[in-house]
């Protein structure tokens, strides 16, 4: 059977292939396309850096249909970021790729697994803008199983909530 995944890439360093962020997340939107069929996929953002990282960032998001079941989904994410690579060991560290399974069709998935656990909806989408952005362009009516909200709505509160003065 088959699943839909709204998936968050995200590079802020040069890859010897594929220059700069904008090239390496573009790259990687075909080899995740690879995976399935992709139902739609955001324009290229950029981003300023983040916490501790030197380099601007280049975040999209696709959504695609796969056969895969979500561990050997991120299994799969997880062996991409290796090739194209991700070195850090900071978490907001400067990284070639980043991948990350936002939201399911299934609705919530929590799992150990051997190498690499997994909560969808991810922990942090709702916080961060770069995701939120490029998802809610492209799945707007998609709700988050967990608040209720459609992504426009996640990414309307997010960019209020800033804009409020401190
Ligand atoms: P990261 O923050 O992208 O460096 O990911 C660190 C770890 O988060 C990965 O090794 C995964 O096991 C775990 N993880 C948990 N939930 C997710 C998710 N929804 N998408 C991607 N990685 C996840």
């Amino acid at each position: 059977m088959s699943s839909t995944y709204l998936i968050a890439l995200g590079s802020n360093r040069a890859h010897h292939l594929y220059g700069r962020p904008e090239g390496v997340v573009r790259a990687a939107m075909e080899e995740v396309a690879a995976l399935g069929t992709v139902a739609a996929r955001s324009n290229v953002a950029q981003t300023p850096p983040l916490g501790p990282a030197q380099r601007r960032f280049a975040n999209a998001a696709l959504v695609l249909e796969s056969e895969l079941a979500p561990p050997s989904l991120l299994a799969a994410l997880k062996r991409m970021e290796r090739e194209f690579g991700r070195r850090s060991a900071q978490r907001w560290g400067d990284r070639v790729l980043d991948l990350d399974i936002i939201l399911w069709s299934g609705g919530r998935w929590e799992s150990g697994g051997r190498l690499h656990a997994l909560t969808i909806p991810h922990a942090e989408f709702r916080n961060r803008a770069f995701v939120l952005g490029p998802a809610s362009a492209i799945a707007r009516d998609w709700r988050d199983p967990q608040s209720g909200l459609s992504l426009a709505q996640c990414n309307a509160r997010l960019t209020r909530a800033r804009a409020l003065p401190r």
